[in-house]
């Protein structure tokens, strides 16, 4: 069986004896895209950090081509690893032109080959034409873009990202961040990418590790995160929805105030458990004819859609998407019904 191109053994971390990664494991495979994402702190940095090499390790390996490239006492210096990495303030430099700045790690390389790489790499990130400009002549978008292109120059095969769109508007890291999802692909390169934005982990990653206190809580497509989180935290950090009280009648259905739902998962717990269920916005939906009678709370505007803050009779509170033509003011009464495709249960 071929190795994976990276491997992360139990990994722990600590700073000043303090633990910020612990009995981590995470795989990437030749050409995977993986985010790690997490609220601020709970050690995706640190994680990057390790795999760069800036970062020793206190307990665990990692193995990178199915080479230890660190475990306690060991840590392969950074620059020996052929690792790209870009991170959120670019870290470009200002007295060096954009072709500089892409052909500063082939030093080795002659000239004319540097230039070769210089024009590929403006190519493929957009760029061409501007090797000659400074940096602060480039807006945030074509400078993160540079430093892409300066992290794919030597040829990695894996490279590290840090929120890396952090700096940029909400529309150009949308569009930043399919672009370099186009590309990575395009050139065969692994990525792993570090985020606190679940759009952003969304557009880029094949497969999303969710971390919470030094541990990958659940690693999976951002489909299943969504529909089928592993447990409370992901189900609450993935997406939106609220938790309504309801107690279980068989493994497959739930009865709450809204009504027993059946569903297309089967749970182990004895009948009669209390339950917690997850209702996504896209559940409830908009129906005239619906059973359940709701007062307008709250709206968001999305453009496409609207997503309403509904209070129901029995004084339940649930989010409900509607498209944008039902427009409701608050305070106005609504009806709407369920429409559960997956169960997600906790126990309480
Ligand atoms: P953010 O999204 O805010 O960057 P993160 O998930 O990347 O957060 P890390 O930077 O990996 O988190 O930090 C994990 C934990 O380790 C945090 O509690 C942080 O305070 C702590 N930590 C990080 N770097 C150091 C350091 N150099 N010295 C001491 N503690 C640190």
């Amino acid at each position: 069986m071929e190795h994976p191109l990276l491997e992360l053994k139990n990994i722990e971390c600590r700073h000043r004896g303090i633990i910020a990664v612990e009995n981590l494991n995470l795989h990437v495979n030749q050409g995977d895209l993986v985010c790690l994402l997490g609220p601020s702190g709970c050690g995706k940095t640190t994680v990057l950090r390790a795999i760069a090499g800036f970062q020793p390790l206190h307990a665990g390996e990692i193995r990178l081509r199915d080479q230890r490239i660190s475990y306690p006492g060991y840590t392969l210096s950074p620059e020996k690893r052929r690792i790209g990495m870009v991170f959120q303030d670019y870290a470009l430099f200002p007295h060096l032109d954009v072709c500089g700045n892409i052909t500063f790690g082939l030093r080795d390389l002659h000239r004319a080959e540097c230039k070769r790489i210089a024009d590929e790499m403006l190519e493929v990130v957009g760029l061409s034409g501007m090797g000659d400009r400074y940096i602060h002549e480039l807006s945030g978008g074509q400078q993160q873009r540079v430093a892409l292109a300066r992290a794919l120059a030597p040829q990695p095969e894996l490279i590290l990202m840090d929120e890396p769109f952090s700096n940029l508007d909400i529309e150009m890291r949308e569009r930043l961040s399919n672009e370099v999802r186009q590309i990575l692909k395009q050139q065969g390169t692994s990525g792993i990418l570090v985020t606190h934005d679940q759009h952003e982990a969304f557009a880029i990653g094949d497969q999303i590790g969710v971390m919470s206190e030094g541990h990958i809580l659940q690693r999976d497509t951002a489909y299943n995160l969504y529909h089928s989180p592993a447990n409370r935290f992901v189900a609450d950090f993935i997406g939106q929805g609220v938790f309504v009280r309801g107690t279980l009648l068989s493994p497959d259905t739930v009865k709450t105030s809204l009504g027993t739902i059946s569903g297309d998962r089967a749970y182990e717990w004895e009948p009669g458990s209390e339950v917690e269920l997850l209702l996504r916005p896209d559940d409830i939906v908009y129906d005239t004819d619906g059973p359940l009678h709701a007062k307008v709370l709250q709206r968001a505007f999305k453009g496409a859609e609207i997503l309403y803050t509904l209070k129901l009779e029995d004084e339940t509170e649930v989010l409900s998407l509607f498209p944008s033509h039902h427009d409701f003011q608050v305070g106005e009464s609504v009806s709407v019904s369920l429409a559960l495709d997956h169960m997600v249960a906790f126990p309480v």
